[in-house]
């Protein structure tokens, strides 16, 4: 049996009827896929604002489990066509949002949202959809079940929010738990701990879920099914004669998915290159009865330029606005052994994760996101380092970043990267280069951004 993992995001689940139409790509595969599935679209972020909500108002449990379950109601009435069916999916989804709306009452009654219960309450927009596009599915006819993460031994490292998967151990009962010749339906987005509790792999984390799963079920590629091109050599917001990119390298994807692509959860790549299973991303809206991917992700990059044949390196630029620079300084920082160990460790105790980190003789320049600088600067502030003269965050900034197989092997190609940059009076205000051997990266301010972004994408697009 040659078996997929196929995942539907909320890109893909907009309108009440999309679900029917996820039927029929699924019955164009000729061996029943994995399907993994992400919440309807917007729901995830109706579930986050509720969860807050909750703790001061006593309303929002209900009207939060009455409004999601109208629309998967509605989804429901569109898509499962069979009556008996479909009140069987009704039946199941209204015993889901109770289940919501007592997580969500818990809340109110105890005025505080713990991260194993935020947890829990967001995990059930991919509870929902699973639920209808396994009634979806069994409606057109095909032989579906529902399989959870938690049935499946779908296992994580325990963080809550932002969890690993642990794929040796989750393996062998993922792959016993979803036999093949059936459309094994699974909500993405968590996972559980080794204490069973409920685990979010993160904001998109459903396309970490379906390469997980696929890894451990030996699949023959991972199709991640989207509303858009796949990659492209530049956000076409930003840069309007950006690219469709027919051909990355697994290195390329996680790069650009680390940078601010917002295709792909960033941790998608990891499971599927370790057994090097294709990975595919699909457009809806371009699927007539065949599917063409957009862009093939594997262990070859794309060597031509669009139209010309001629080989090139640098495959897309990019640009995340989600970064801050906690800059430590003090005189002779860089020679202290053991200096960055301690400031590293403080942060992640306070969960703080560190990007990227740039040092020289008196500074060390570290990358955070942007919702850390304020409790990164409290953290390095309260130790008692007499090496640190201070430490000072840097904000309103954005990184841009190249990517592209080859990119260091090739003299010139920073350089292109950065002067196109400083040709426009743009002031850069730190550089990386050779963290990686397929991406470079620079700060500018966030108002250059979109003038960066563009000013690369002509220097090596055209
Ligand atoms: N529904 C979740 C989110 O919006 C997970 C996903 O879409 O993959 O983040
Ligand atoms: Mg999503």
């Amino acid at each position: 049996m040659s078996r997929s993992v196929v995942k539907f995001g909320g890109s893909n689940l907009k309108s009440a009827g999309d679900a029917a139409r996820l039927a029929l790509i699924v019955r164009g595969y000729r061996d029943p896929p994995v399907v993994v599935v992400s919440a309807l679209y917007g729901v995830t972020q109706q579930l986050i604002a509720a969860a807050a909500a909750s703790k001061a108002d006593a309303s929002v449990p209900a009207s939060c489990r009455d409004s999601i379950l109208a629309a998967y109601a509605r989804a429901a009435e569109e898509c499962v066509a069979d009556p008996a069916l479909r009140s069987e999916c009704l039946r199941a989804m209204s015993e889901c949002g109770e289940r919501l709306f007592r997580l969500l009452s818990g809340v109110n009654m105890i005025g505080n949202l713990w991260p194993q219960v935020n947890d829990s309450i967001l995990s059930f927009g991919e509870r929902l959809s699973s639920c209808l596009l396994t009634f979806a599915f069994r409606s057109a006819g095909l032989p579906a079940e529902e399989r959870l993460p938690e049935d499946i031994g779908l296992f994580t490292d325990g963080s809550f929010g932002q969890a690993g998967v642990e794929l040796t151990r989750s393996r062998s009962s993922v792959l016993a738990s979803l036999p093949e010749g059936l459309i094994c339906v699974v909500p993405g987005f968590y996972g559980i701990s080794e204490r069973g509790e409920i685990t979010l792999l993160g904001r998109g984390g459903s396309d970490y879920s379906a390469a997980a799963i696929a890894w451990c079920v030996d699949a023959v590629s991972c199709d991640i099914w989207k509303d858009v091109d796949g990659f492209m050599s530049a956000d076409p917001k930003i840069a309007e004669r950006a690219l469709p990119l027919p051909r990355l390298s697994y290195a390329e994807a996680a790069e650009l998915s680390y940078f601010g692509a917002k295709i792909l959860h960033p941790q998608t790549v990891d499971p599927v290159e370790r057994k090097g299973i294709p990975l595919f991303l699909y457009n809806v809206n371009a699927y007539g009865g065949e599917r063409l991917p957009q862009t093939e992700i594997g262990r070859r990059s794309w060597g031509g330029a669009p139209g010309e044949g001629e080989p090139f390196t640098v495959k897309s630029v990019t640009s995340t606005d989600d970064v801050g620079v906690l800059r430590l300084s003090g005189p002779a920082l860089g020679g202290k052994p053991g200096l960055l160990g301690r400031c590293a460790d403080m942060l992640s105790g306070a969960g703080i994760n560190i990007k990227s980190v740039i040092t020289s003789q008196t500074c060390i320049n570290l990358l955070v996101s942007r919702a850390d600088m304020a409790g990164g600067t409290a953290v390095l502030n309260g130790t008692d380092m007499p090496e640190l003269e201070s430490v000072e965050a840097l904000g309103g900034l954005s990184l841009i970043a190249c990517v592209g197989e080859g990119m260091l092997s090739t003299p010139g190609v920073a350089a292109r990267m950065f002067s196109s940059i400083a040709a426009e009076g743009i002031n850069i205000f730190l550089i990386s280069v050779g963290a990686s051997p397929v991406a470079a990266y620079c700060l500018v301010g966030e108002v250059e951004r979109n003038r960066a972004v563009q000013a690369i994408h002509r220097e090596f697009f055209g």
